[in-house]
């Protein structure tokens, strides 16, 4: 029942009472609207912001998210600061930078000497709604726990270097409903733990990943028996898809069947990519575009049931729903294979958040990013006295409700070479530019500076014409955000060599 339709019964309701003496409560049947909703968020990986339909920039089929996008409000310049896997995943789980909550690189047995995980003593989102009374359900890719030997069977957990692991029990930060792995990217043949599964006995399904996650996700929502959660509690449900990362060919042949006659022409019309160029990087734009759309389309179609399915069961008006993505994909622009870069196809996400009658569908251009995730949504949902002190993003609840608040001049960019967390890149992306400066054994050795304005394709890098923004960017933007997030990256040789 949307919200026209309930709002009508209700006057039907009041009417038909007048004149007599029955109370003034809803028709039977009728969900009460709670005082904490529920949450759903679904968040496949490497979806990069461009690919959404309604934007207007990939010619992507995506009818769910662009029907999502009219139901609710799109933060269209939305950005992960650390734009991979696991740095993303334990920002938005403990709305703490990179150096504060420890993940400043990808979880695998290169990066496990260093501690790089989700720390357990860490307070998470889900931790606070656990704790008061919420159900929680996890399903998909989790990748932050730090592989450990022996290692678990899995094909991508080779003698070289080992990425899956399983997630105990104790580590799952409040989720009780529990159906995933770590990182393993077989779409046609997921593997997943269920809640109870010992670590050696992962299992394996044939069938298209996200569709089988949906599958999960609506069995969950529709709760039959009460078999998935407590029936007289709210829940929040994180559905974590793989798709649309590569391997790109892994897609069912109906989605791709969506760009049937398109040619890569017609599909690579992004100005940075090199369609015609015979690099590497150009065979994998105009090979994989297609089918890295279809999967698009794909996770777009399994959307559209997980929200059905809550229409269904009468909780789509108590219930926020967050579409996003742990980072983008440039997917041969810029000469890019996928992400980890400050580019916009890398850092640029979707986000979209939808809660019937209390968000009003439009437009946003704040500059939200990963670690505002955790005290926005709690605020949101009522529990703005319960962020702990120690989370470092901002809520932007009020943003979302009114229109109206305090909005930041910029967002944070990293990247961190395994075990030097004083090194790599450091940068900031405000509503015009994005700036990246790299740093090798202390030195500066990369400036770059885009106007995202005049060229939104950042093919021009201006840093040495515009020393001046240069400046001011690190003066009043970079440095306040690396002071903020205690990050050793932060000396005094910012000046290029
Ligand atoms: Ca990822």
């Amino acid at each position: 029942m949307n919200q026209r339709t309930r709002t009508r019964v209700l006057a039907i309701a009041f009417f038909v009472c007048l004149g007599s003496a029955c109370a003034e409560e809803p028709a039977e049947n009728e969900p009460l609207p709670r005082e904490h909703p529920n949450l759903v968020i679904v968040m496949p990986d490497q979806m990069r912001g461009q690919a959404l339909g309604f934007m207007n920039e990939d010619p992507v089929v995506t009818p769910n998210l662009d029907r999502l996008a009219s139901e609710g409000v799109v933060l269209a310049q939305a950005v992960v600061n650390y734009p991979v896997c696991s740095p993303m995943r334990a920002m938005f789980m403990t709305g703490r930078y990179p150096h504060s909550n420890g993940v400043i690189g990808n979880c695998n047995s290169v990066t496990a000497p260093f501690g790089y995980e989700l720390r357990q003593a860490d307070r998470t989102w889900s931790d606070v709604l656990a704790d008061k009374g919420y159900s929680l359900g996890y399903i998909g890719k989790w990748h932050l726990d730090a592989p450990h030997e022996p290692y678990v069977e899995s094909s991508n957990n080779t003698a070289e270097m080992a990425w899956n692991e399983w997630c105990p029990p104790e580590r799952r930060h409040g989720f009780d409903s529990w159906y995933a792995y770590g990182t393993y990217d077989q779409h046609t043949r997921p593997m997943y733990w269920a809640a109870d599964t010992p670590r050696d006995e992962a299992f394996y399904v044939d069938q298209w990943g996200p569709e089988h996650e949906a599958d999960r996700a609506i069995a969950y929502i529709q709760n039959e028996g009460g078999d998935f959660r407590d029936a007289d509690q709210p829940f929040a449900l994180v559905v974590a898809m793989n798709p649309p990362h590569m391997p790109y060919d892994l897609v069912p042949e109906k989605y791709v069947a969506y760009y049937d006659g398109k040619t890569y022409r017609d599909l690579l019309v992004r100005p940075n990519v090199d369609v015609d160029g015979d690099s590497p990087m150009s065979e994998l734009a105009r090979t994989q575009t297609k089918n890295y759309f279809a999967m698009v389309t794909g996770v777009d179609e399994q959307l559209g049931r997980i929200l059905e399915a809550l229409e269904e069961e009468g909780l789509a008006n108590d219930t926020i729903v967050l579409f996003t993505s742990d980072h983008g994909n440039c997917l041969g622009t810029h000469g890019q294979i996928s992400k980890n870069n400050h580019y916009e196809e890398s850092m640029r996400v979707p986000f979209l958040v939808r809660w019937p009658g209390r968000i009003e569908p439009r437009h946003d251009d704040l500059l939200i990013s990963t670690p505002d995730i955790f005290p926005t949504l709690l605020d949101l949902m009522g529990f703005a006295e319960d962020i702990p002190a120690e989370v470092e993003g901002a809520s932007y609840a009020s943003i979302l409700l009114t229109g109206e608040g305090e909005r930041p001049t910029s967002q944070l960019y990293l990247w961190v070479p395994p075990g030097e967390p004083a090194g790599g890149r450091r940068g900031v992306r405000t509503r015009r530019y994005t700036l990246m400066i790299e740093k090798t054994s202390d030195r500066v050795t990369e400036t770059t500076l885009h106007d995202n304005k005049e060229d939104p394709y950042q093919l021009r890098n201006i840093a040495d014409e515009s020393p001046d923004v240069v400046e001011r960017l690190i003066e009043e933007e970079l440095t306040p955000w690396l002071e903020k997030t205690n990050d050793p990256w932060l000396t005094e040789s910012l000046e290029p060599i």
